[in-house]
């Protein structure tokens, strides 16, 4: 059952008397629930219990880490169809959206738990010490990763589980050792408190200290600025509007302690289509992005928003097709009203713009809150000059530019804001002939495509899953996959410290079997 209430570590709590209710995109009527916003009392004991937990969390072993993270998989797994029903309820996305999002969201604890019990994700690196070296003795030095401390996550509004409450950044955060404190997402408050639940009660069987997971509804920003104000907090994850990630950013680094805001945002990830191509396999590639574009309604942090050729009649012929591709799928219901109504303004905005022309519009009747796809084409010229034409419209939309001449493909892309992804559409000869335009496009992206489709990011480790800025606030940095366990880390070092004193990673005997850098050599021996 729901109850509305806040989770501060194992406590519910609901002390506020500003309440709000979730909504139901299908029926267009709010939700039952009434939850209540956290208090700035409840953030502040939230954040007191992380900060006392992360005393002991910190000195958590790897495998009773991973068997925490593994009992919020099977808790998760548990909440079964009520998971499911509620998570339809409130994002309006369809049952087997629900189900594979947890299957992504228990893939994803389950790949931080086999990583941190294996443990060679510290890193040890370890260089002996020489008392006899001359002219001066050389100190026996021992690094590791250890965790930041309390962390804030916000929940995603495009993906009530896999990057929201017990998603990507907090399994890797738990994996690291911070405690972690959910704000939320509004949209989907029942959702998360159903799996800060889950949470909760795996900390609890698997031993874990009180207030290693706390969980904050809210429904305006005032809970997400106390939170990243508050001193005690050591850095935070966010996945959203470039508005929002960039105040919180800006927020973070006017603390008196300024603290890293890991924010994955907007990006419009930008396809090439090299003239080649265009010719022999625009009608496939044109099929394909039509299902792309539209695909969850477009609101894909990876969605295709951006297509960029070469002007040719086989362009022209790969617009015709993508539009009436496009408009043969049946629309689909937006995660919320307010996300729906930004989509037909930002959409009307950029068809407003001079020298666009639509090229599909869906224009049969629709239920409320369902999108219609849209795709606009412009000048190469045009696009340069008019920055609205550059940004993000999220949902099932995308904007065709056609180029004057490579020249002008060339110095669009190196006017490319970040990205997430860049894709290259190209046969063998087209890529060896355009080297120039695939090096630029590398420059502004964080993953480069080739033929293929954006959408549909794997969870493994060589995933890259963040950008240039605005596509994310720090290009160094993976929100997808094991090496996002870097963004809750720090690096610290031992010199000369007693073999008894130190952590057993960095002890002479490898108890743990890691692997680690010893004078230079990887290895699993003992010193
Ligand atoms: P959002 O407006 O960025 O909000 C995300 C979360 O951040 C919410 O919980 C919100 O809190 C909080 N927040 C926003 N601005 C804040 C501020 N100035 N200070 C403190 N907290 C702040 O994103 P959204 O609600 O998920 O969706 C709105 C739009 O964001 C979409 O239409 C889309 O354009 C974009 N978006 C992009 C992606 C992507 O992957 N590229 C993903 C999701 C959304 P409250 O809601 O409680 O105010």
């Amino acid at each position: 059952m729901v109850t509305g209430k806040n989770y501060i570590g194992t406590t519910l709590s609901a002390e506020s008397t500003k309440t709000y209710k979730t909504f139901n995109p299908i029926k267009n009527t709010p939700n039952e629930t009434i939850f209540f916003e956290a208090t700035s009392k409840e953030i502040e004991k939230a954040v007191l219990l992380a900060n006392k937990a992360h005393e002991t969390f910190k000195m958590v072993s790897g495998i009773k880490k991973a068997e925490f993270l593994n009992a919020i998989a099977d808790e998760i797994l548990a909440l079964d169809t009520d998971l499911i029903q509620m998570y339809t309820l409130e994002s309006g996305l369809p049952e087997d959206r629900a189900i594979g999002e947890r299957t992504r969201t228990v893939g994803q604890l389950r790949m931080f738990a086999n990583l941190v019990a294996d443990g060679s994700w510290v890193d040890a690196t370890i260089d002996t010490g020489d008392p006899d070296r001359k002219p001066n003795a050389k100190p026996d030095l021992r690094k590791m990763m250890i965790p930041l401390g309390p962390v804030v996550v916000f929940g995603a509004s495009n993906f009530p589980l896999a990057y929201s409450t017990a998603g990507g950044d907090t399994a890797a955060a738990l994996a690291a050792g911070c405690p972690v404190i959910v704000k939320s997402h509004p949209m989907h408050s029942g959702t998360g408190e159903l799996v800060a639940k889950a949470v909760i009660k795996a900390a609890e069987h698997t031993g874990m200290p009180n207030g290693v997971f706390s969980n904050l509804n809210s429904s305006g920003i005032e809970v997400g600025v106390q939170l990243v104000k508050s001193p005690k907090i050591k850095a935070v994850g966010f996945t959203g509007s470039i508005k929002g990630g960039r105040a919180l950013f800006d927020l973070a680094s006017k603390r008196e302690e300024p603290i890293p805001v890991f924010a994955e945002m907007g990006s419009i990830n930008p396809v090439v289509i090299l003239p080649k191509t265009a010719k022999h396999d625009g009608e496939y590639w044109a099929k394909t992005y039509a299902s792309s574009i539209t695909l969850g309604s477009g609101q894909f942090c990876t969605n295709p928003g951006l297509l960029l050729g070469i002007k040719s009649k086989e362009l022209t012929t790969f617009i015709q097709i993508l539009a009436k591709e496009i408009l043969k799928i049946d629309p689909t219901c937006m995660l919320h009203p307010n996300i729906y109504q930004s989509f037909n303004k930002n959409k009307d905005t950029a068809i407003l713009q001079s020298n666009v022309h639509v090229a599909a519009s869906y224009t049969s009747n629709v239920n409320k809150n369902f999108a219609r796809q849209t795709i606009i084409t412009v000048d190469g010229a045009t696009f340069l000059e008019n920055p609205i034409l550059h940004q993000e419209v999220f949902g099932p939309y995308s904007i065709v530019v056609e180029c004057e001449n490579t020249e002008e493909l060339g110095l669009i892309v190196s006017k490319l804001e970040g990205q997430l992804t860049g894709t290259i559409l190209a046969t063998d000869d087209d890529a060896k002939k355009h080297i120039n335009i695939i090096n630029l496009l590398k420059n502004r992206v964080g993953r480069l495509i080739f033929n293929g489709v954006p959408t549909g990011v794997e969870v493994c480790p060589a995933m890259q899953h963040g950008g240039p800025y605005p596509a994310s606030t720090d290009s160094r940095f993976t929100a997808v996959g094991i090496h996002s366990i870097k963004r809750w880390i720090r690096p610290f070092t031992y010199q000369d410290w007693p073999d008894h004193l130190l952590p057993e990673e960095l002890q002479n005997i490898n108890k743990l079997g890691i692997v680690r850098l010893i004078n230079g050599i990887q290895t699993t021996k003992n010193i």
